[in-house]
């Protein structure tokens, strides 16, 4: 209980543009926090649709809550959770303009510890209204990061019995409590122990440091590695809340096995081998061995993590496009690497996050790069807007590794692509659904194809009566190649054809025309445009609010 919250990053939640400043400077407190921002109002790291149903959806997913908004709106939205008490996570409420902190749920969940962190950052006191005499409740029942309470239960117990007058010595190293007034006395019956190793006497509050790592030398194929893992450390007495992290040779990285090993134990893995420092056990099971720290282990010093390549899709613009894993993606990377505008589309970023800003042609560069920094253990984000597999980076990517398979760190790297909304899908929902039959996508760009590849795909697509999508219809450097495109389509299809242009969907400034084939000009179109030319079946009506017409192609065919 007391470990669930621990990691689990804070979510902030604000409703509209005035409380921004506020959550941000939480948010430098908290560099793994996300703002949460609604989406109508603000530009957020995560949006949400309606307060009430978000708030819940945390709070059930156990998330620490710092909701900058009247406290009892938090206080309504919650109220129908909070018979169930499986969870409870720290729930605040911040004034919009940071002027006050109001610590509202998870009292064991360390939220009064939270209040004083954000309280600190806010510079004004915190509303803290449990009473005095939980002093050193709090330091007891909510130890630090690196150290878990054993059991909370017995914890509680352990506090009334010092509140009734008992006295505690401390055993092994408890920086946190030097100032706490505790009452201690060296002969005392009760104690606090301070150690990875598990205890079974009533009398002692148990406090687990994260000090042990569990190095995995060897593994078979279904391995039934977390319990062997878990008699390793039960013959050893040592607590599962103890392990910090779980090690393994880089050869090992790849290992789905592992992985899914380390999740299920819920402790980092790490790769590498293990730095000095550390008192080694070799128990029964010659493939495990237990590594024991003096204190607690700072993850970040064994070896590396295995790094994370994900490629991304930003969809055409605004952010209700972006399908969450690309933003989840976002939000946990340390670099994010693209083209100068697709990357400032993609913030706003937090003070850790480093961007790789590059010019749009230099995709091969960009993409080793990208697996450079990946296999260095580290979260990288590759943009692209709409979809990152259509014209964009993805292929590039797996270009760079194709050409380097020998290349261990790098087919090491976890590389995983998320779709996204292409411009052309944007497009066709705007105007209405002209992609509904069969259809085609092709770049009119001859940068990277002969023109004459162009001319052949754009006849047999114009002889099949495919509706066609144009990406990367003209450019300054290209400037007769959309109207010698058109000229051809011309001799395959009738002037009446519907045609749509959707000049920066999405985005600020968004325009949607449509039109036929024999009024389509060219100057009506330019990089930012995405132009789709109906099939023969393609037909259009008016709209019944008067403004413009509904495209579609219908499903079937004559
Ligand atoms: N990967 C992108 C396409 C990159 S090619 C995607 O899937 O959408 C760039 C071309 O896409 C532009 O020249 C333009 O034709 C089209 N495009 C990209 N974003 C657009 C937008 N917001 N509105 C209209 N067209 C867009």
């Amino acid at each position: 209980m007391a470990r669930l919250n621990e990691g689990k990053p804070q979510a902030i939640v604000v409703l509209g543009p005035g409380a921004l400043e506020t959550a941000k400077r939480i948010q430098a407190r908290y560099p793994d926090a996300a703002i949460h921002g609604l989406a109508s109002r603000v530009k957020a790291d995560v949006t949400y649709a309606e307060l009430s149903m978000h708030l819940r959806e945390l709070y059930a997913s156990n998330t620490p809550i710092i909701a900058l908004c009247a406290a009892g709106i938090v206080i309504r939205c919650l109220a129908p959770l909070l018979v169930d008490k499986t969870v409870e996570p720290p729930v605040l409420a911040v004034a919009e303009d940071g002027s006050a902190v109001v610590p509202l749920l998870g009292g064991l969940g360390g939220v009064n510890v939270m209040a004083r962190e954000i309280a600190a950052a806010l510079q004004v006191a915190p509303a803290i209204t449990t009473s005095g005499e939980l002093r050193f409740g709090t330091c007891l029942l909510n130890p630090p990061a690196g150290y878990v309470l054993a059991d909370i239960e017995h914890g509680k117990r352990f506090v009334s019995d010092l509140l009734a007058g008992g006295t505690t010595r401390i055993e092994g190293d408890a920086p946190w409590l030097n100032q706490v007034e505790l009452p201690r006395s060296d002969d005392a019956d009760h104690a606090i122990r301070i150690s990875p190793y598990k205890s079974d006497d009533s009398r002692e509050l148990m406090v687990h440091s994260r000090s042990v790592v569990v190095c995995v030398n060897e593994l078979s194929p279904d391995d039934p590695i977390v319990e062997r893992i878990r008699h390793v450390l039960l013959e050893a007495k040592i607590s599962p809340m103890s392990v910090a992290a779980m090690l393994a040779p880089a050869t090992l990285m790849t290992s789905a096995q592992l992985t899914e090993a380390a999740h299920t134990l819920d402790v980092p893995l790490r790769f590498g081998t293990l730095p000095e420092g550390f008192e080694t056990q070799t128990p029964h099971d010659r493939d495990i061995a237990i590594a024991i720290a003096p204190g607690i282990v700072d993850v970040q010093m064994l070896g590396q993590a295995r790094g994370m390549l994900t490629v991304i899709g930003l969809g055409p613009g605004s952010v209700d496009l972006m399908v969450s894993a690309a933003k989840h993606a976002l939000s946990s990377a340390d670099d994010i690497l693209g083209y100068e505008t697709y990357v400032r589309m993609a913030g706003p970023f937090k003070p850790h996050q480093t961007l790789h800003c590059t010019d749009n042609r230099e995709e091969m560069k960009r993409a080793r790069h990208a697996f450079e920094l990946a296999s260095t253990g580290r979260r990288v984000v590759v943009v692209s807007s709409g979809d990152p597999g259509v014209f964009a980076m993805a292929a590039a990517v797996l270009e760079a590794l194709d050409e380097s398979q020998s290349n261990e760190a790098w087919s090491s790297v976890d590389l995983n692509i998320v779709p996204g909304v292409s411009a052309a899908m944007a497009t066709a929902a705007r105007s209405g659904a002209p992609l509904g039959h069969d259809f085609c996508m092709l770049s009119l760009s001859d940068n990277l194809k002969p023109w004459t590849i162009i001319e052949t795909r754009l006849r047999l697509a114009a002889q099949a009566d495919l509706v066609m999508a144009f990406y990367n219809p003209v450019s300054r450097a290209r400037p007769w190649q959309l109207d010698r495109a058109l000229e051809l389509v011309r001799e395959y299809r009738g002037g009446t054809t519907t045609v749509v242009l959707g000049r920066n969907i999405g985005r600020p400034g968004e325009t949607l025309t449509t039109t036929t084939l024999e009024h389509l000009r060219s100057d009506q179109v330019d990089m930012r445009t995405m132009v789709i030319i109906g099939s023969s079946t393609t037909r259009s009506f008016p709209r019944g609010d008067g403004n413009g017409v509904w495209a579609y192609t219908p499903r079937w065919y004559e």
